[in-house]
């Protein structure tokens, strides 16, 4: 049904494979089905696949097709959150009203995976490669997008187009940049008191307020480029009948590139450091990056004048007859994987709503819209 003979009814094809895509539940950790599907429809039509491990039991899918040094990948991830409360029919089964197609993940991404599949069958590299990646774990440490963006796979890899969500900009907007995010864990102890002997200098809420207040002078926001700390989890210890022996904060933040998490480290350092002296460093702190199995994503931003954004703000006037908005995004997703690392990601994706919530929807005509986009981008890009 994907053969060569593609392209007659587009729409049918894009509802056919969004349909099944929805129907197989894929909220991480759990998906295998997906990927034993996709393995299988890629082997129908002619193509070899590559199962990449990223855990037990968990396999990113790589497909290619073309002979070259170059290639452009066309990046997916597989996995959704699980179905939130609220939906009003069976969130697997896609339902069609008008140009709304609603599924959980319909928007986020099915609805650009399957973009990218009909593109990459559709397409015939003259010069390079054209590659196709679907990973696993993107909504929750990307997991597969590092182990993806660590191998052989992208060594020629030269732009990656990354269908997410448009949440801003429609089929015009192209995402070129995003902001870091680490959660540090932030320790203080002190000599606890006994309440006879209580003072406001003794008493680490005061010394917490005060930090909390001051993390405030790291906030920034210009042109939808958010950086901030905020307080995600606090915990206070107090033994018997004494002001707090110790409190663990965990602080969230959001950074602006060029800075990295690392400068946002220091910042709060600096912060916590004033802090320090005006209590005369009773209390005692120590900073770390929260631990877990994946490192934080960091920011990126993709040159203005590079090659493939102005290649694919062609297309997209060329597409939609209006003009490409290259836009930076403030949220974080596998791109700062690829980004971060100085690889061109450019994100390009279909219009929609209700992600990660009840009743999620993607457009059709904005799919068959980036569908026209993404084909021309391939043919002109070379
Ligand atoms: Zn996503």
């Amino acid at each position: 049904m994907y053969g060569r003979i593609l392209l007659k009814d587009m729409e049918t094809q894009v509802i056919a494979l969004l349909k099944k895509l929805v129907s197989i539940d894929s909220a991480y950790p759990n998906e295998g089905k997906i990927i034993a599907y996709l393995e299988k429809f890629f082997e129908k039509n002619g193509y070899k696949t590559k199962r990449q491990k990223v855990e037990a039991n968990r396999y990113n899918l790589l497909v290619e097709k073309g002979t070259g040094n170059k290639s452009i990948l066309l990046y997916s991830h597989v996995d959704t959150v699980t179905a939130a409360s609220g939906w009003t029919d069976n969130p697997l089964t896609l339902k069609i009203s008008g140009d709304r197609a609603s599924g959980l993940g319909a928007w986020d991404m099915k609805g650009g995976m399957v973009v990218n599949i009909l593109s990459f069958l559709r397409h015939n590299p003259k010069k390079n490669k054209l590659k196709l990646a679907f990973c696993v774990d993107e909504e929750n440490i990307s997991k597969g997008g590092h182990i993806l963006a660590n191998s052989d796979f992208m060594e020629d890899v030269e732009c990656i187009i990354s269908p997410e969500p448009a949440f801003f900009h429609g089929n015009q907007g192209i995402v070129t940049g995003r902001t870091g995010r680490a959660v540090f864990e932030l320790k203080i102890n002190a000599n606890p008191k006994h309440y006879a002997l209580y003072e406001k200098k003794y008493d680490m809420n005061f010394f917490v307020a005060d930090l909390v207040f001051r993390l405030g002078s790291i906030y920034k926001n210009s042109h939808d480029r958010k950086q901030f700390v905020f307080v995600r989890k606090i915990d206070s210890h107090s033994l018997g009948i004494s002001t707090p022996q110790q409190m663990t904060l965990e602080l969230d933040s959001s950074v602006i590139p060029p800075y990295t998490n690392q400068d946002i480290m220091e910042m709060i350092k600096k912060e916590i450091n004033w802090c320090g002296l005006k209590y005369n460093n009773y209390f005692k702190t120590s900073l770390q990056y929260v631990k877990r199995e994946t490192p934080f994503l960091e920011s990126y931003e993709v040159e203005k004048k590079n090659r493939y954004l102005k290649k694919l703000s062609e297309s997209i006037l060329k597409n939609t007859g209006k003009k490409a908005v290259a836009y930076f995004r403030s949220s974080v997703a596998d791109e700062n994987i690829f980004g971060s690392k100085g690889m061109t990601v450019l994100g390009i994706g279909p219009t929609g709503n209700n992600a990660h919530s009840a009743n999620e929807w993607v457009s059709l005509s904005s799919l068959k819209k980036l569908y026209n986009i993404l084909n021309n981008f391939l043919e002109i890009a070379r």
